[in-house]
């Protein structure tokens, strides 16, 4: 019998509509089936919160009830832990910091912004907005960690702000000529990976001071995000700035996660962080697969998993798990 870590994302918003009950229903079940962790959308991909702050928009039950006390104090009742989760640069249409500063929109080639409304990685004023959310959770609620997603640039074409256009000026770089051949190409690739570094760095400084872990939702895709998105997360691993890794290996094809999973052990096999394989039954999974993927993450040496989301973790799929844990 084993016992793998076992994790869950969370929309509290969609899975604690019902009220206060369902916090207990579902940190219920899930205990009951030996998970470790629970990581609710606080900041979610819509830019909405679900704690009261004054820096945005907040869904309605919040006013009512306090979804995230709740479900932190049920969390622990029943020794599960909580991270709350932000989507960093992914500000979302909901936002008003950009709706109130314009200037620190993340633009593309085109001068449009990005899809999903981003924020410059590269601007101070952006990564203090962001680090100010996170302290703002930090202070107010008893929680263990804290999640970081959307740390990282959307793709190659952002970002083409004013201030970024300045920067790659000096750098004689013009995006639109930019390309893997380009001379200047590992400076740019360098100047992305140090911007989403950087704020890493400073929310791992704000999280000593409050004896939290920190913990990632990254692309699966390692190294290509580093070059792509930014996103250097081996590194931060090695810097000790993170404490969990869950690569979003999102897939119907098993032999992908067993491949993904090799790849990231032997990434972080010099490294403590606890890696949990992200998997989808979202996107749906049947959960023949999904129970096929759980197992192959497990034992090509990942330390667990961890569900993309709750709201499509079905019974049938807990059994299994449970089932699997108990065979080796
Ligand atoms: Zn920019």
């Amino acid at each position: 019998m084993i016992k793998m870590f076992k994790g869950v994302w969370s929309y509290p918003a969609y899975d604690f509509v019902g009220g206060p009950e369902k916090v207990e229903e579902m940190v219920n079940r899930l205990a009951s089936y030996g998970f470790n962790l629970i990581i609710p959308a606080v900041k979610d991909e819509r830019g909405l919160f679900v704690f009261k702050t004054s820096r945005g928009k907040r869904y309605p039950m919040v006013d009512e009830w306090d979804p995230l006390r709740k479900l932190v104090e049920t969390a622990h009742n029943y020794g599960l832990e909580v991270h709350p989760w932000l989507c960093v640069f992914h500000e979302g249409e909901e936002s008003i910091f950009l709706e109130e500063h314009p200037e620190y929109r993340a633009l593309d080639i085109k001068g449009n912004p990005i899809k999903g409304n981003w924020a410059c990685p590269g601007e101070l004023e952006v990564q203090m907005h962001e680090l100010e959310l996170y302290k703002e959770v930090m202070e107010n609620y008893d929680v263990d960690g804290v999640h970081l997603d959307y740390i990282r640039y959307a793709n190659i074409d952002m970002c083409c702000c004013e201030k970024c256009k300045d920067i790659d000026k000096k750098l004689g770089i013009r995006l639109n000529e930019l390309n893997r051949r380009h001379p200047k190409w590992p400076e740019w690739v360098e100047l992305r990976i140090k911007n989403i570094t950087t704020f890493v760095k400073r929310l791992r400084e704000e999280s000593k001071k409050y004896g939290l872990d920190v913990s990632a939702a990254v692309f699966s895709d390692y190294p290509r995000c580093m070059v792509n998105n930014g996103q250097d997360w081996v590194s931060w691993a090695e810097m000790k700035l993170v404490d969990h890794l869950f690569p979003m290996t999102y897939t119907q094809i098993v032999k992908e996660v067993k491949a993904a999973t090799k790849n990231h052990v032997a990434q972080l096999k010099d490294t403590d962080i606890l890696l949990a394989e992200g998997l989808a039954p979202w996107i749906p999974l049947k959960t023949s697969i999904l129970i096929e993927e759980v197992k192959i993450a497990y034992l090509t040496g990942a330390d667990g998993v961890i569900f993309y989301h709750y709201g499509s973790l079905t019974d049938e799929a807990l059994e299994s798990i449970k089932e699997f844990e108990e065979q080796i």
